[in-house]
């Protein structure tokens, strides 16, 4: 589907925190809104834009984001706190972060917010794939009911020290991947930080040639 950016007002309908640092919030959907699962709005307030990726379906009455709460961050702060009713102007839809089905196996990656994407491909019928989400508490692996519906194997991935547990695995993503990834060609969908990206992309060079590599840096 060709979808072209368009300008759009909607209202802010609903706040729900998922963890301590991180809400998602539910706008209205404009008529003529259109999007693909994967793709990003962006949010304008005073001049400043910012991108952020859709978690629900196209087909879905509304439309929702998933947002990390970033301390003194200039639109973050004043989304955490907007009172239900508020306008929110955005632009979209944006991005080529689509899920191209293929015969190599699907290994989608994320970290913390990076998942929210993910969660918009599999709430659309996207099943079977692998999803590692790095998360630096346990309180940030949101969305897993979705992904344990969904995914072939879902891994979240746990930072945090001195935790353990059969519901995650204790270390980084890219530990994950060196250490219990079959050798094979794979299609890799990283989305998030881009240390996380920088850092699987070399691993696959080096570890899963003739894998292919979609990225959605967030920040
Ligand atoms: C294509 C795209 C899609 C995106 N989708 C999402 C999304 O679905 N959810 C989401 O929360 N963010 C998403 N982002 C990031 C988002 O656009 C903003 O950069 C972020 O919300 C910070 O905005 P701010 O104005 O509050 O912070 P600013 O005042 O701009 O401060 C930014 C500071 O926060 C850091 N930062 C930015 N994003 C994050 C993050 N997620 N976690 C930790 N630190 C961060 C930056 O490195 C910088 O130091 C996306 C970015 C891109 C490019």
């Amino acid at each position: 589907m060709e979808t072209k950016a368009e300008n759009y007002a909607s209202e802010l309908i609903e706040r729900q925190w998922l963890s301590n640092k991180s809400f998602e919030i539910t706008l209205s959907k404009p008529t003529s809104f259109e999007y693909m699962p994967g793709q990003c709005i962006r949010l304008v307030h005073d001049a400043i834009e910012r991108d952020y990726s859709l978690v629900t379906t196209p087909t879905d009455p509304n439309l929702a984001l998933c947002i990390r709460n970033i301390e003194g961050g200039i639109l973050t702060s004043g989304l955490s706190s907007a009172p239900v009713g508020s306008r929110l102007n955005f632009n979209g839809p944006h991005g080529y972060f689509t899920f191209r089905p293929s015969t190599r196996p699907a290994v989608f990656v994320a970290t913390g917010t990076g998942s929210a994407p993910f969660v918009s491909m599999a709430r659309s019928g996207v099943t079977g794939f692998t999803l590692l989400h790095g998360v630096s508490s346990a309180a940030d692996m949101y969305y897993a009911s979705v992904f344990q519906s969904t995914a072939e194997n879902y891994i979240p991935c746990l930072s945090e020290t001195g935790k353990s547990s059969h519901e995650f695995f204790q270390g980084r993503v890219t530990d994950y991947l060196d250490k219990n990834l079959t050798a094979g060609r794979y299609d890799f969908y990283l989305c998030g930080r881009r240390e996380m990206i920088r850092d699987v992309t070399f691993l696959v060079d080096e570890r899963f040639p003739g894998s292919f590599i979609y990225t959605e840096v967030f920040y």
